[in-house]
């Protein structure tokens, strides 16, 4: 039984979104009901993947069902923090992914089954291609959140013929060869192949004087600005679906989404852990034997913490919630500070001759590790 929606699906966890569509097709098929008629058993697999499906196809959903596992993620009520309300239908979630009309209808299953090829006519609208920008952000920006603007080269419609491809005050007609349909039949002995009409290019349609910007695609190269806002709390690894910025869609399909990917700088001194910090704190060696206050930097500012006597060298102190703010909107994690004790030097004479002196004047107490260490070398080596 599979206990991941990543291995529900069969799919790796970098599975891309072609990926995880292909291996949901097959999987649906296999356990629709309609094909399974009376089996309990195929009618929760075609559930389990729906929901794998549903989850790791949207990017903020997927980000937290990554960051928090799969069992924190469906203890807590199945991504209902991405304020979006319960999951979708089985059913429909179907009949979206296949295009298919009704729900209850098997004629898109065996189309999609044994048509082999791609079922969406060729001159029917199609949707553009999703994209995907690889952003590199600071440690402060993951952790307080930021608004940025991305620049990126990317198809749009063409302005000049308003995507139609056709020069403005130019008309286009239905293709003559393939009567509009963008496909012709062929036969070869038992097959009959459709493939793409020649002459209009599967368009269907074409045009007198194709666009002079576009040169008849519909479609031109733009530099353009996106705004992004980057969620407090995001680590590397989680991705922004900008809705609509893919590539624009042909023949009135719609436009693929842009998938913007973070990637987290580091900090000069402070180390991430999921939604904790790491900091290495050097700290003088007296105020780690007698004990006292230090002002430790956070990412909220400066906290006091207070060192108790004798703090060894590698002792971890926690400061409770003052780590990085939870994605999910509430609680942050908290600070570990990890004390470094730096052995004083550059000692003068004057110093050096009185830490002689405080050193000897110790006795065994005041190294009670040490004691006990010297004690088993002395029974094993005796
Ligand atoms: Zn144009
Ligand atoms: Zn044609």
């Amino acid at each position: 039984m599979a206990t991941d929606f990543y291995e529900m699906l069969g799919v790796s966890r970098t599975a891309t979104q072609d990926e995880l569509k292909k291996a949901y097709r097959k999987m649906a098929v296999k356990y629709h009901p309609d094909k399974n008629p009376d089996d309990k058993e195929a009618e929760d697999k075609f559930k389990e993947v729906s929901e794998a499906y549903e989850v790791l196809n949207d990017s903020s959903k997927r980000s937290i069902y990554d960051q928090v596992g799969h069992d924190a993620y469906v203890r807590r009520g199945r991504g209902g923090a991405s304020g979006g309300g319960g999951h979708t239908d089985p059913f429909d979630l179907f009949s979206q992914v296949f295009g298919g009309g009704g729900g209850g209808g098997s004629g898109s299953i065996f189309e999609e089954f044994f048509g082999g090829g791609r079922r969406q006519s060729r001159n029917g609208p199609q949707a553009g291609s999703d994209l995907r920008y690889d952003l590199q952000i600071q440690f402060e920006d993951a952790v307080y959140g930021a608004d940025k603007q991305i620049e990126l080269k990317k198809a749009e419609h063409c302005d000049k013929c308003k995507g139609e491809g056709a020069e403005p005050g130019t008309s286009k007609r239905s293709c003559p060869q393939c009567g509009g349909a963008g496909q012709v039949t062929m036969t070869q002995g038992f097959f009959s192949v459709r493939q793409p009409c020649q002459q209009c290019n599967g368009a269907g349609e074409i045009m007198d004087k194709p666009c002079s910007k576009c040169r008849g695609d519909g479609r031109v190269n733009k530099q353009k600005t996106i705004e992004i806002h980057i969620p407090a709390g995001v680590d590397t690894g989680a991705r922004l679906r900008v809705s609509g910025e893919g590539e624009p869609g042909a023949r009135g399909g719609p436009s693929g989404d842009l998938y913007v990917v973070l990637h987290v700088g580091e900090h000069e001194f402070f180390q991430r852990e999921g939604n904790d910090i790491i900091l290495d704190l050097p700290l003088d060696f007296p105020t780690a034997a007698l004990g006292g206050t230090v002002k430790v930097p956070t990412i909220a500012g400066t906290a006091q913490l207070k060192i108790k006597t004798g703090t060894q060298n590698g002792t971890i102190f926690r400061l409770r919630g003052k780590g990085v703010p939870s994605i999910r909107g509430h609680g942050r994690g908290d600070q570990h500070v990890r004390i470094a004790v730096e052995i004083p030097t550059n000692l003068n004479k004057e110093q050096r001759k009185r830490l002689k002196a405080f050193g000897d004047s110790l006795d065994d107490s005041a190294h009670p590790r040490l004691g006990a260490f010297t004690e088993k070398v002395k029974k094993i080596f005796a």
